[in-house]
Formats: C-alpha cells, sequence, structure tokens
C-alpha cells in the first residue's frame, strides 16, 4: 500500500506553507490594519523544535517541499536554527522563504549557510516614498538592494512577488518588468485578492493578469517561458527576448488551480489548513504536546481539503487576512 498522502480527489501532497508568526514589521494596505491584529498569545505558537516535529512525520508520507512563511518570518528570533532542523530531515528536497525583505541584507547569507534554498519577496514599488505608503511604515528599504544581496548569499531562484494595485503601483509594472533583462530574477504579479481589512482598496484596485501582461508587452513583445526551475506554482511564465529573467502572472481571481493544488498551510499556531480560501483545519498542536502520533490527524484534514475555493463566486465572508494563514 503506497504511504503517500492524497486527499479525496487523489492530490498527493508534497508541498508545506509553515507559518512561523502572524506577526509583521510592515502594514501592507491589502493586507493588514495599521493598528495590527490581534496577536497569538506565545504560548500558542509552535517552537521550533515543534514544527520540525510535524514536518519530520508528514515528510515520510510524500513531503518535499517546504516554505516558510509568516507574517513575517525574518521576525522570529534565530530563523536560521529552524532552517537548519528543517533541512537536516532527509526527505526534504526544497526549501524556501517568503519575505517583505527588510532583513535579507542582515539574514540571507545565514540562511542560505543554514539551508535555505531559495527566497521569494514581496516587493510592491521601487520608490521609496511609495514603499512607505504602501506598507505604511516609516522605512529605508530599497528592494533591489535586498534581491541583490540574496543573490549574492547563493540563494536562488530569486523571485519577487509583486502585488498589482490600480492607482497606487500598476504605473510601476514596466519598471518591475524591466529588472528581468538585465537581472535573473523573476518578478510576478499578483492579482489583488479580495481578503483581511482591506478598508482602502476595492474591486476597482484590482488589475486582471491579463491588462498587465498587455501593458507589459507594450514595452516589448513577451513570449511563454517555463519559469524558474523549481517551485513553479499557480504562476504562468513569460520572458522579453533575450531577458536573464521571467515575468510571471498569478491569478487567483481570474484562473482556479485547484485541480492541481499539491498544498497544505501550517498555522504558527499549529493548525493544519487544507484550503487558502476555506475555513478548513485540524488542530496539531494539542495531539502534538500530548505526544501523539500525527498521521491520523493528517489525514483527517486531508479528507476534508475542497475540492476547489469559491472565490470567484464571492464567497468569501470571515475569510482570514492571509498574514494569518501564511499567504
Ligand atoms: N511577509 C511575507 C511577505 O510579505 O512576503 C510573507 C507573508 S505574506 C502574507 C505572503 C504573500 O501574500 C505576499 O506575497 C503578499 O504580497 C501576499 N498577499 C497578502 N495579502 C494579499 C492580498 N490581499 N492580495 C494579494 N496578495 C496578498
Ligand atoms: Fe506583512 Fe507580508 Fe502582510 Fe505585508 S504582506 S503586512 S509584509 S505579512
Amino acid at each position: 500500500m503506497s504511504v503517500t498522502l492524497r486527499d479525496s480527489f487523489g492530490r498527493g501532497i508534497e508541498y508545506l506553507r509553515i507559518s512561523v508568526t502572524d506577526k509583521c514589521n510592515f502594514r501592507c494596505l491589502y493586507c493588514m490594519p495599521v493598528a495590527g491584529l490581534e496577536w497569538l498569545p506565545k504560548s500558542d505558537i509552535l517552537s521550533y523544535e515543534e514544527i520540525a516535529q510535524v514536518v519530520s512525520e508528514l515528510a515520510p508520507l510524500g513531503l518535499r517541499r517546504l516554505r516558510i512563511t509568516g507574517g513575517e518570518p525574518t521576525l522570529r528570533p534565530q530563523l536560521e536554527h529552524l532552517v537548519g532542523m528543517l533541512r537536516a530531515i532527509p526527505e526534504i528536497e526544497d526549501i524556501s522563504l517568503s519575505t517583505n525583505g527588510l532583513r535579507l541584507p542582515t539574514l540571507g547569507r545565514l540562511l542560505r549557510q543554514a539551508g535555505l534554498d531559495r527566497v521569494n519577496m514581496s516587493a510592491d514599488s521601487l520608490r521609496l516614498d511609495r514603499i512607505r505608503s504602501i506598507s505604511r511604515r516609516n522605512i529605508d528599504f530599497d528592494p533591489i538592494a535586498a534581491a541583490t544581496a540574496a543573490e549574492d548569499a547563493g540563494l536562488s531562484p530569486i523571485k519577487i512577488n509583486v502585488v498589482v494595485m490600480r492607482g497606487i503601483n500598476d504605473d510601476e509594472l514596466c519598471d518591475f518588468a524591466r529588472l528581468t533583462i538585465e537581472h535573473e530574477w523573476h518578478v510576478r504579479f499578483i492579482e489583488l485578492k479580495p481578503v483581511g481589512e482591506m478598508r482602502e482598496l476595492t474591486w476597482e484596485h484590482v488589475v486582471p493578469s491579463e491588462e498587465v501582461l498587455r501593458r507589459l508587452s507594450e514595452i516589448a513583445p513577451l513570449e511563454s517561458a517555463a519559469g524558474p526551475a523549481r517551485g513553479n506554482g499557480p504562476a504562468r511564465y513569460f520572458r522579453f527576448e533575450g531577458a536573464r529573467g521571467t515575468i510571471g502572472v498569478i491569478t487567483p481571481m481570474s484562473h482556479t488551480y485547484c485541480g492541481s493544488c499539491n498544498r497544505v498551510r501550517l498555522t504558527a499556531d499549529g493548525r493544519l489548513r487544507t484550503c487558502l480560501f476555506g475555513d478548513d483545519e485540524v488542530d496539531l498542536r494539542s495531539p502534538l504536546r500530548e505526544g501523539l502520533p500525527l498521521e491520523p490527524f493528517f489525514r483527517s484534514a486531508l479528507s476534508s481539503k475542497p475540492k476547489e475555493h469559491h472565490l470567484l463566486q464571492m464567497q468569501v465572508g470571515g475569510l482570514r487576512a492571509l498574514s494569518q494563514v501564511g499567504g
């Protein structure tokens, strides 16, 4: 009998997104209210040892790829210790990090040395005034320097995720896209999703990916591309002729990728969520702290993984902000 972990629709689960904190040093317009959220009590948050335990019990069932996310994962002290513990689990082939990039220049090398393979950095503007107004933080941050630091640390591939918002940053589409000409970076334009407390943003701020592609192809023709070697997930990739990097679009609103979804999420407080947009979750923290084997809980979670999400039907009431579920 195969030990592969499959949901009730036969989808094998090989990819886990691990949220290590619900806190963040940014307050991105589309993600987190300025006042922050009601943070999880520290005692509810899984320790690094507990996270590694979950992964080591899932790995023999088919788990191969991990993404460390948040909130902002680099806020968690000594994140490199977690990376090292996950790297030591033999079945794990790929470990990536999602970050807003602010701490990449200081942490990139340490994380790489501990075994991190690659990084997805969020960047919604290349202009400091706008970076401050979108993140609602008075920070000094240069996304190009941060991506360069990650690249110099040996992290590869480098993906840069841009949430496109009409009238807020969509005049920078071409500037972001041009980065791929001389850098081997993969710039991915993400459609804004209607989650969390986005009082400042409405459906009118959503720029459909087809429009993004049309506008970019006015700079130069775009050809279909294979995308970076690892971890393509739900993106479609393109390239300007001769460019070193690629341009991707991620269209959660107008396409569904549910049929090929191979991912589950672990929240910072130890719940296994089987769909980003659903509310199904199974508590792993209690059995973990009681010393029980986790496999029956994984199986029960997967038996309720929904066939597809219902964003397009607008059944979005009560969705948790992405910072709470790991994006
Ligand atoms: N703090 C890290 C970061 O910003 O990359 C990791 C967590 S963040 C929640 C993960 C991803 O979710 C980011 O790429 C962010 O841009 C995206 N995200 C959050 N809220 C979103 C929304 N309402 N629409 C589209 N993307 C969103
Ligand atoms: Fe923080 Fe990332 Fe959410 Fe921005 S998108 S508020 S950086 S968790």
